[in-house]
């Protein structure tokens, strides 16, 4: 027998576990990550490579620790679409939202805490929670996918968690959340403990509606988080942010490791907000593709969540998994997030969805 994780002393609540992440697989049409199927226009490209070079030479030197030029440059897109007005101290970065979610646990979960979440939602939230030593609670959330307010109210006022997570738009069901949810969940937390809210943005971009970053205003325990992966088509970079009170930015500056971003993050991520605009043009033609798959897909007969997202939940199916598999077996990758009954599918270039159209509209025809 050889030696395995099992034999190593690893914390009790860590064994049996398996890591997350979706299959990578080398398939030509790929539809599992939510990624921006777009590559960089090839002047960012450029941009991005003189901007590190101009880095390079500096490498010698530890980064800019408190990332003061990104921190600016994302504060002043944060401010220009949505119109509230935000500086360098309110705003955090770091290496992915992923990570600003750690750093959130961190800072105010930890042993003998508790977060909550509405589930199905983002399952990182639980799984981060565990790594950080918080407690996992699963909120309600009612057949359609949407949150039902008192019962996530009383659940709130029944756990007395230290963090509540409201995903918006949702992943991986798509929907958004009504700002009047949010903010009765906010002062549901409030009343509770208080505790933190954190309301994970991270495909915003893509909503029918906006941001919710204005109502940060006036309450200093709502953080709003966000992500260059998903409309800035730049998932490899690995650049995650906040908006939030400053206190919050101080907050979470006991827990980051120092120099966390390194030079070449912050340069590539300068580069790409220069080309804001050019980038957010690709957006508004993902919303187009994904509203598009929204209805073929109801055409078809399926039943779909509606999305404010780049990524359509569907269904109904009787083995969803056997219909992944078939799905994939006409070489294109959806995402089965075992919810029964429901795949996912990203909003791909038009090429890509209709390369999935065609293999869900030949799946139709098997199952009926
Ligand atoms: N939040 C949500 C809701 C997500 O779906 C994802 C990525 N799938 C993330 C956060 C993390 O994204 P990243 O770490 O790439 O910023």
């Amino acid at each position: 027998m050889s030696f395995g994780i099992d034999d190593l002393p690893v914390r009790d609540e860590l064994r049996g576990k398996s890591p997350y992440g979706a299959p990578q697989l080398d398939v030509p049409v790929r539809l599992n990550t939510n990624e921006n199927p777009y590559p960089l226009p090839e002047p960012l490209v450029e941009r991005i490579a003189e901007r590190v070079r101009e880095a390079a030479r500096d490498l010698n030197r530890y980064p800019d620790r408190d990332a003061v030029e990104l921190r600016t440059q994302l504060a002043k897109y944060l401010t220009d679409t949505s119109g509230h007005e935000v500086g360098l101290a309110n705003v955090w970065a770091a290496n992915g939202s992923n990570e600003v979610i750690q750093q959130l646990l961190q800072t105010f979960g930890g042993p003998g805490r508790t977060a909550i979440g509405f589930e199905p939602s983002y399952s990182m939230h639980g799984l981060i929670a565990r790594g950080t030593g918080t407690g996992w609670i699963s909120g309600p959330r009612n057949e359609d996918f949407t949150i039902d307010v008192e019962a996530a109210a009383r659940a709130i006022a029944d756990a007395r968690p230290d963090v509540v997570f409201v995903t918006t738009p949702n992943n991986p069901t798509g929907n958004a959340v009504p700002p009047e949810t949010v903010l009765a969940l906010y002062e549901a937390a409030q009343a509770a403990k208080p505790s933190m809210v954190v309301v994970d943005e991270a495909y915003v971009e893509f909503s029918h509606g906006d941001s919710l970053l204005p109502l940060i205003e006036g309450r200093p325990q709502l953080v709003i988080s966000r992500t260059m992966s998903k409309a800035f088509g730049a998932a490899g970079l690995r650049l995650g942010y906040l908006a939030a009170h400053p206190a919050v930015v101080d907050a979470v500056q006991l827990v980051r490791l120092p120099y966390h971003l390194s030079a070449v993050t912050q340069a590539t991520a300068l580069a790409a907000l220069e080309h804001t605009d050019t980038l957010l043009k690709y957006v508004e033609q993902l919303k187009a593709e994904r509203d598009r798959l929204v209805s073929e897909l109801r055409e078809l007969g399926f039943q779909v969540v509606e999305s404010d997202a780049n990524f359509v939940q569907f269904g109904l199916f009787d083995d969803s998994h056997a219909a992944w598999q078939k799905i994939l077996d006409r070489g294109v990758l959806v995402r089965d997030n075992g919810i029964p009954g429901w795949l996912r599918v990203s909003a791909g270039t038009p090429e890509e969805n209709d390369a999935f159209l065609d293999a869900v509209r030949e799946l139709k025809k098997e199952l009926n």
